[in-house]
């Protein structure tokens, strides 16, 4: 069979692979010049691998998504940490002991801080809703006024009642020293960067990748030459915003370019809400194992996403999972499409995550192929 594969990120060039080493040929579309999506890296003129569309940092509990990018590129141990600004003050993220100890000038040890931060929680919040419910049950009114509340007004645009407690959920709370950013047991970074892995994913001969091409699924022609549609682009897109058009966050970034070391840190969060940005990203410090001179940093600002902006964080709240809903069930019943991804199936995903879901996705397809049975329009229900 002959696949288009709309969009050459993580999502579609790994289920182009799984569909070309199942003897298919894959044509894998992407409006960009380059491959890699969103996660795309590239070497600046100062020498430093530059993480051009915002920080990307791999990791996973996944052991066959760890196995699976090991096959591509060389992986390099990397173990993520944050430094957060409120009120002129750093701290280390998530909120750990040495950020408890130092935010309220105690000593504690892990109990007493337990203890401490339980005395401050809003244990009348028994199930949390909303990301403030999350922050007031979790580490109650200061910690999430001093670090939460302004970041994620600044970050999404809306009053943090009305997002989901899951946004505030990804981030650990912990009662000891450790403060890695992030639980998984693998986490690295690619010695040459995400672009070369997904290049090396891409790298089969029976795939064709056409870049600075947009696929139009509008046009009768382009779907005429293929059996089946993989599209990884927004699903709104797809049709042609028949419910509306799905909100998105999008992100500037205003680089800077100096020598030596600007923050020493690779991400500093900046939470109070006057300061207009939301984080300084140091791209060199994602690359302990190079030395460079001179160095540059990224300033993120957050807004909402307009018709010619790129996409980055899917809103979904209450109006936008209405749309979406209209949108999932217009795709049920769509022939000769799968929608997968970030973009299609309007989700906050991971890397590993897109992994994961494009190698189930390939697999439900293949396993339909063989039983001669209409291939799914989602691996995954969107709507969860
Ligand atoms: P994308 O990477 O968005 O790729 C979709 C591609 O489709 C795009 O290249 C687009 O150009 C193309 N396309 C769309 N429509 C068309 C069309 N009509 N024709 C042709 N091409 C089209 N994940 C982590 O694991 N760790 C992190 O630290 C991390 N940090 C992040 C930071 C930021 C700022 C953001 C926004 C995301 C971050 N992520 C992180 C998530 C990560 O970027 C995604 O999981 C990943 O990019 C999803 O891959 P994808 O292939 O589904 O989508
Ligand atoms: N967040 C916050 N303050 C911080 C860091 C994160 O309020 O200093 C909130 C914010 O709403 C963010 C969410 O926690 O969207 C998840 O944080 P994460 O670092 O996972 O966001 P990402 O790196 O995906 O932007």
């Amino acid at each position: 069979m002959r696949f288009a594969i709309v969009g050459a990120g993580f999502s579609g060039a790994v289920v182009a692979r799984e569909l070309a080493e199942a003897g298919h040929l894959a044509d894998v579309f992407d409006t960009r010049d380059h491959v890699a999506g969103n996660c795309h890296t590239a070497r600046h003129e100062t020498g430093v691998m530059v993480h051009t569309y915002g920080p990307h940092i791999f990791h996973t509990q996944h052991e066959h998504v760890w196995q699976y990018i090991n096959r591509f590129g060389e992986m390099m141990p990397y173990r993520h940490k944050v430094k957060a600004i409120s009120q002129d003050t750093m701290y280390s993220l998530p909120v750990n002991l040495k950020t408890i100890n130092q935010f309220f000038d105690q000593d504690f040890d892990a109990q007493q801080a337990e203890a401490f931060i339980q005395s401050k929680a809003d244990t009348t919040i028994t199930n949390p809703v909303s990301f403030e419910d999350q922050g007031l049950r979790f580490v109650g009114r200061e910690l999430y006024d001093a670090f939460f509340a302004g970041y994620t007004a600044k970050q999404w645009g809306v009053d943090p009642k009305e997002l989901p407690a899951s946004i505030l959920a990804r981030l650990p709370v912990r009662f000891n020293d450790d403060d890695s950013y992030f639980n998984h047991p693998y986490q690295a970074i690619p010695k040459d960067g995400y672009t070369p892995i997904v290049a090396a994913i891409l790298n089969h001969p029976s795939i064709k990748v056409h870049l600075s091409t947009r696929f139009d699924p509008s046009s009768h022609s382009a779907f005429g030459e293929f059996d089946h549609v993989v599209w990884t682009g927004p699903i709104d897109a797809f049709f042609n915003f028949e419910f509306g058009r799905l909100g998105y966050r999008t992100l500037d970034f205003v680089p800077e370019i100096s020598d030596g070391d600007y923050q020493g840190h690779p991400v500093v969060n900046y939470c109070d809400v006057d300061v207009p940005y939301t984080r300084i990203t140091e791209h060199k410090h994602f690359a302990p194992w190079e030395d460079h001179a001179r160095t540059i940093v990224y300033r993120e600002f957050s807004r909402l996403c307009g018709e010619t902006d790129t996409p980055y964080y899917p809103i979904r709240l209450v109006k936008e999972k209405e749309q979406l809903l209209n949108y999932v069930q217009r795709a049920r019943s769509a022939k000769g499409v799968t929608f997968i991804g970030r973009l299609g199936t309007y989700r906050y995903l991971d890397m590993d995550v897109t992994i994961h879901e494009a190698l189930l996705a390939s697999k439900a397809m293949l396993e339909c192929l063989a039983k001669q049975q209409p291939m799914p329009s989602f691996s995954v229900d969107p709507m969860v």
